[in-house]
């Protein structure tokens, strides 16, 4: 939302400014595409001008031809870049096999992402769905049922954090902007400042609480991270409390961080995570995962999906956690982690520089974000924005020369 406290700027993730502006060529298929869009489609997106076509990598083509390098791995679901060759194959593979059946019979590739999930995280039972608001809800059904014995209902979660556009995960989601317009929301959320852990011992004297639900980096919250030791006091917090500890990683998860799972870096072990974004390498997928304590939270009926732990869509997610679970990948992508942030503080117009792994967000001198992205875009650079930062979140398979190439671009956009 902007100072008038308007609506427009508040699409989330890639907010941006809007229509065709550049292309004013009639006959060409970039004009085509938009004018379909803004006839056909509800206008729920502010768009760049950009119409994608193909990709390699941390490369990308628009319909016309132009070259860009893609910062964004359409919002950190691409973890392995675009086109990947094994996670083609994977997919491809699958897709030509068997493309779904229903969650009534027994399926190979989900029940071997389950124990791939399972084995890196520490926790024991998936239940999958095909976004990451969806895995919030179920993390939020799961809280209600652990607390529904002692009457306990309530889920806090943090200001300024994001959890997902349905109602209930809209409501979970600690800003008033995301509310207006659509109330009334699913009750029972309380918000507690970050980083704060007095404020949370308060919020959580209430009994009626059953579950804290938090990112670990806010991410759509302007690349926020969570200190160590908080996260570590939230989870001593919740033992001692007997409320659990939830924490949204569907940003965060997958490698993101440098962790496969950005809480490892803090050494805890929460109760439930979720996870979607760069699970399925780009196809639709999200995952609650529950530890040892809500391990048989469910029985047969009590949450479900159709399209959930589709065939294909796992192929491709088994493809990703295998390579990602790796500790020299995850150790790649801290190192190239290092080399971004480094590069981008060697700019004179970069104010700060923050965030975990390949999640990174930087202040810009004198300019704005939406700004700077529409020039970067212009300039053969895809990036994206969180509140008035610029936001990064390219493959974790980017190259050092994809990061020059690309950061160049940057540094003269900003001069
Ligand atoms: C993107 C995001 C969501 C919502 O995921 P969808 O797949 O768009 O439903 C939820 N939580 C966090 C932390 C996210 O970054």
């Amino acid at each position: 939302m902007n100072e008038n406290g308007e609506w427009e700027t508040h699409w989330g993730s890639s907010a941006i400014v809007s229509v065709w502006k550049t292309s004013t060529d009639m006959f060409s298929t970039g004009y085509r595409i938009k004018k379909q869009e803004q006839e056909y489609i509800l206008h729920s997106y502010g768009r760049v001008d950009v119409a994608l076509s193909h990709g390699k990598n941390a490369e990308a083509w628009d319909v016309e031809g132009k070259h860009y390098y893609d910062f964004t791995s359409g919002i950190g679901v691409n973890a392995l870049g675009y086109c990947d060759e094994g996670w083609v194959k994977a997919v491809t593979e699958q897709a030509g096999k068997i493309q779904h059946m229903s969650n009534y019979y027994y399926c190979d590739k989900n029940t071997q992402l389950a124990e791939l999930l399972a084995k890196n995280s520490g926790l024991c039972r998936s239940f999958f769905c095909n976004s990451g608001a969806e895995a919030n809800e179920c993390a939020i059904k799961i809280a209600r049922k652990y607390g529904e014995k002692k009457h306990a209902y309530k889920i806090v979660t943090l200001e300024n954090s994001f959890h997902g556009r349905t109602l209930t995960t809209l409501a979970a989601t600690g800003q008033d902007g995301f509310h207006r317009l659509f109330t009334p929301l699913t009750e029972g959320f309380v918000y507690a400042k970050g980083n704060d852990v007095e404020d949370l011992k308060a919020k959580l004297s209430d009994p009626e609480v059953c579950a804290v639900l938090l990112e670990s980096v806010q991410g759509e919250g302007g690349v926020v991270p969570m200190e160590e030791d908080y996260l570590k006091a939230v989870r001593a917090l919740c033992t001692e409390r007997d409320v659990l500890m939830m924490l949204d990683e569907v940003q965060t998860g997958i490698g993101r961080t440098g962790y496969f799972f950005s809480y490892q870096r803090a050494g805890i072990l929460p109760d439930v995570v979720t996870a979607a974004k760069g699970l399925g390498g780009g196809l639709p997928i999200g995952v609650c995962i529950a530890g040892e304590k809500v391990k048989d939270s469910f029985a047969p009926g009590m949450n479900g999906s159709t399209f959930g732990a589709n065939p294909v869509v796992c192929a491709g997610a088994v493809e990703v956690v295998s390579r990602v679970s790796k500790p020299e990948f995850l150790k790649k992508v801290q190192e190239k982690s290092e080399y971004f942030k480094e590069r981008l503080l060697k700019m004179p117009n970069v104010e700060f520089v923050r965030g975990r792994g390949m999640m990174i967000g930087v202040k810009v001198k004198d300019k704005d974000a939406h700004d700077v992205l529409n020039a970067c875009a212009k300039a053969g650079l895809l990036i994206l924005t969180a509140k008035d930062l610029v936001r990064f979140l390219p493959p974790l398979t980017i190259t050092k020369e994809e990061i020059d190439a690309g950061l160049a671009i940057f540094a003269e956009q900003i001069k």
